[in-house]
């Protein structure tokens, strides 16, 4: 089969490698249609985390359909439409049952590994699912490809960070960071009751996507914090939503914030320092959440919502390549060529 495989920083290639098969009986092997690309894809890409096998397969986001099942396999049959959160689970234990599907103890990243051990991402013609029964879940007919592919990621990972900043109707917020998580989680804010929301980004096309789901965008930086603090008698935002992961943005989020504000965080740091120190945080009495959303749980949450039409987030996947020219994906993507926002693997 054809995937894209990691070769090296900042090169991704579309390799002929072998089939996956079922290993364990909790497995299912699944027939790719669509694959996204992801900023944390970007990491890998550009070495900022590293580690990762030469020739692993790239990607975390998937839809496809069931051509194998394993013998314990229940929920899930050969046929199905199914889609995926971004790591693995297996359904039925302390984490799963209480909504942090993300730290299944079985659970695993999908497109990591490290000397033999992990497991491939989803950016190929067929990708192996463990624990297929709390893993995956059924399409229902009214959810396109492109929007199930979004609820297991970077939807839930949207609507998880603004719900993590308890949004109360009259607050202001921050959204610092607008590529197509913090796109959607304006969409989430706005639905969760915020009226008054800024969005800090760098890139206009960004700031244009922002403003047309009712933001107020500002390029990030000292301006945009006045023009914050000014709107809300000095103090700062009621909540800052920071999906960058980068130090910069970490000092922007907590200089824009008020004392006794929320600062929700699922942007993806790779540096092991803050931005602020515990004496600022203790000086601003801020409370700080953050972790990797448990999409598994989001997807039960969120696809009803998608399904009858509450969230339109189809075109959110702007940019479609076939596998051959995955390499041309990445650069295309990592590089926001033509203004594109999120690309994606088709397969046909
Ligand atoms: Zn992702
Ligand atoms: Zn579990």
């Amino acid at each position: 089969m054809k995937a894209a495989c990691f070769q090296d920083i900042q090169k991704v290639a579309c390799k002929e490698i072998v089939n996956p098969t079922i290993i364990e009986p909790h497995d299912a092997i699944v027939k790719v249609s669509l694959a996204g690309l992801c900023g944390s894809d970007l990491h890998v890409y550009y070495g900022r985390e590293t580690g990762v096998d030469v020739d692993m397969v790239m990607g975390h986001e998937l839809v496809g359909t069931v051509v194998d099942v394993g013998q314990d396999v229940k929920q899930i049959s050969i046929g199905d439409r199914v889609y995926t959160p971004f790591t693995t689970n297996c359904g039925d234990c302390f984490y799963c049952n209480s909504g942090m599907t993300c730290r299944c103890p079985s659970g695993q990243l999908f497109g990591w590994v490290e000397n033999g051990i992990g497991l491939h991402g989803g950016q190929s013609e067929f990708v192996r699912v463990p624990l297929a029964d709390g893993t995956l879940k059924v399409v229902p007919e009214s959810v396109s490809d492109a929007s199930a592919l979004l609820l297991g990621d970077n939807f839930s990972t949207g609507y998880y960070c603004a719900e993590m900043c308890e949004i109360e109707p009259g607050g202001t917020y921050v959204v610092v960071g607008c590529g197509t998580v913090g796109l959607l989680c304006i969409m989430s804010a706005r639905h969760l009751g915020a009226t008054n929301i800024y969005a800090l980004d760098p890139v206009p096309e960004r700031r244009a996507e922002a403003e047309a789901l009712g933001a107020i965008a500002l390029p990030p930086g000292e301006a945009a914090i006045r023009e914050i603090k000014s709107k809300t008698e000095n103090r700062g935002a009621d909540g800052v939503m920071e999906l960058v992961g980068l130090p910069d943005a970490q000092k922007l989020a907590y200089d824009v914030m008020r004392p006794g504000g929320i600062m929700s965080v699922v942007g993806c740091h790779c540096t092991p320092h803050f931005a602020f120190s515990p004496i600022d945080a203790f000086d601003k009495n801020l409370t700080y959440k953050t972790g990797r959303c448990p999409a598994r749980y989001y997807m039960d949450q969120l696809t009803g919502l998608v399904a009858d039409g509450t969230f339109e987030i189809d075109s959110f996947v702007s940019k479609r390549f076939g596998v051959e020219d995955c390499a041309e994906a990445y650069d295309v993507f990592s590089n926001r060529k033509d203004g594109c926002l999120k690309a994606a693997l088709e397969f046909g």
